[in-house]
């Protein structure tokens, strides 16, 4: 039902996988909302050919989707809550976000839309999927993820959607403020089907990773990645898995799933609408980083079937 022809081929994604795997013992915990793994050393002068949005253009948008987690070493890395005899897994949940997010791109516009991964069987690591995005030239890269609150039980008082933007104020301020128009459109949408608006959620980094330019990084890694890679970018969260109202409502259910993918698409669509292509470049100061194995390779040029 679902063509996943724009996503990394399987050999690619398999190198990934082995990446991942081999790493796995010092990554105890893949909380991937969180910091990820600092900028890859050094920074240096981009002198080869240019990525992001500004290089290579296609006249088509594009977006780039991101379904966090996936699994690790065999097993689910995003949050999960039994209820009812049920459990939910947040990674399975994000799948079927983005894959009805896509769908819903592809049957009402032209866009070139792109999946960082077609199973929840694998994960790709945070920054590749930065950098996957940048590689296709995406006008808008959207990490599509679900919350959870600390602590066991039901009882949270923890719920409604939220979005992790870049700060700013700082390094590349005015991409940083066009992820945030885009991810509040989102969350505008998300709320117009009866989920609570949390807003942003902006955060320095906690370790004192600095941006090129000296400015301290964002806390979190798709956003900032995003900054790096000089294209719009945000997760967005989709409610709290342990949260009553928010599993009950929004999801634990296929409707639902297609309802929040749709009112992502929405959106999205909303915001490009009004901002078209990104114009922004990617900074010659922006870290050196390896390519994603074979993504630019193995992408198919034109839009999804
Ligand atoms: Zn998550």
């Amino acid at each position: 039902m679902i063509n996943f022809k724009n996503v990394l081929t399987a050999s690619a994604s398999a190198l990934l996988l082995a990446t991942i795997i081999s790493t796995a013992a010092i990554t105890t915990a893949y909380a991937e909302e969180e910091t990820g793994p600092a900028f890859a050393p050094p920074i240096t002068k981009i002198s080869g050919p240019e990525i992001g949005p500004g290089a290579n253009r296609s006249s088509k948008l594009v977006v780039v989707l991101d379904p966090g987690h996936g699994k690790v070493d065999g097993h689910y890395s995003g949050c999960n809550f039994e209820y009812n005899g049920t459990k939910y897994y947040e990674d399975e949940i994000n799948m079927k976000i983005s894959t009805y997010t896509k769908k819903y791109l592809e049957e009402n516009t032209d866009y070139a839309v792109y999946l960082t991964k077609d199973s929840v069987e694998k994960t790709v690591p945070l920054e590749q999927r930065a950098a996957f995005a940048a590689s296709v030239h995406a006008d808008l890269f959207v990490s599509q993820h679900v919350d959870s609150a600390p602590g066991n039980g039901v009882t949270k008082n923890a719920y409604g959607v939220s979005s992790m933007a870049p700060k700013t104020g700082r390094f590349n301020n005015e991409l940083a403020l066009q992820s945030q128009e885009a991810a509040n459109t989102i969350l505008g949408q998300l709320s117009s089907i009866g989920l609570h608006n949390r807003g942003l959620i902006l955060r320095d980094s906690q370790n004192g990773t600095m941006f090129p330019d000296g400015s301290l990084a964002d806390y979190y890694a798709i956003p900032r990645y995003s900054q790096m890679y000089g294209i719009r970018g945000f997760i967005i969260e989709h409610g709290f898995i342990n949260h009553t109202s928010d599993l009950t409502l929004y999801l634990s259910t296929e409707e639902s799933y297609k309802a929040l993918g749709e009112a992502d698409a929405k959106g999205i669509i909303e915001y490009l609408k009004k901002a078209g292509k990104s114009t922004f470049t990617t900074t010659t100061e922006a870290a050196q980083v390896p390519p994603v194995e074979g993504a630019p390779a193995s992408v198919p040029a034109g839009p999804a079937a």
